[in-house]
């Protein structure tokens, strides 16, 4: 507790001191809470190697967003077995504060990609341009910064002249 002494403690009777000490306590056990590995699914990753993928319905490979929510619609029919394969681990604490989307960069839960080498954009950058991805349970959304971006109107309009009305 050496590193919670501060210069004015000895002007406390000690309560003042107590309660610091205890708040200090509050805080750094709170961050247990944030991404606590029961928060996550079971990883079946085990299982499967032992026993092979025969017993599943479906296979998605992904736990992004789109593979994520797939496996949760799929998941909506109790008949069917999903399996949902993550090549990343368990998001880590920041990626569960937004405003610390930036931490993540080039650690392990980044693909750390480049961009192809291109004569039209990021002329300086001899690799090309940095391209972050997650790779974690939640893929890039759990990477991401959070922006929400309405969809382009053009787009549905596209989808729907394929064919697929509403
Ligand atoms: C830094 C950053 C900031 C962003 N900010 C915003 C924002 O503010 N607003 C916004 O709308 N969008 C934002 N985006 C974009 C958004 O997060 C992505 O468009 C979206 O998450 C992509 O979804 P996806 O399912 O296609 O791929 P991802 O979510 O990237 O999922 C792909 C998953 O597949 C896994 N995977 C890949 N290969 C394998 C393999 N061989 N085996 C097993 N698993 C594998 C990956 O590890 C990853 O988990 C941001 C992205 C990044 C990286």
């Amino acid at each position: 507790m050496d590193s919670f002494t501060s210069p004015c403690a000895n002007c406390s009777v000690g309560t003042t001191n107590q309660l610091i000490g205890l708040l200090f306590q509050a805080v750094l056990s709170a961050q247990c809470n944030i991404s606590p590995s029961e928060l996550w699914p079971q990883d079946y990753g085990p299982r499967v190697l032992k026993r092979g993928f025969e017993e599943y319905d479906f296979v998605i490979i992904g736990a992004g967003s789109a593979g994520s929510v797939v496996a949760n619609r799929l998941s909506e029919n109790p008949n069917w077995k999903i399996l949902l394969l993550e090549a990343g681990a368990d998001p880590p604490i920041e990626s569960e504060i937004p405003s610390l989307w930036g931490a993540l960069l080039k650690t392990q839960f980044d693909w750390t990609y480049y961009a192809e080498i291109s004569n039209k954009a990021s002329l300086s950058l001899p690799k090309g341009s940095y391209w972050p991805t997650g790779k974690m349970l939640g893929g890039s959304s759990s990477h991401n910064t959070l922006f929400y971006i309405r969809g382009n109107q053009r787009d549905y309009d596209h989808w729907e002249d394929l064919g697929n009305e509403g």
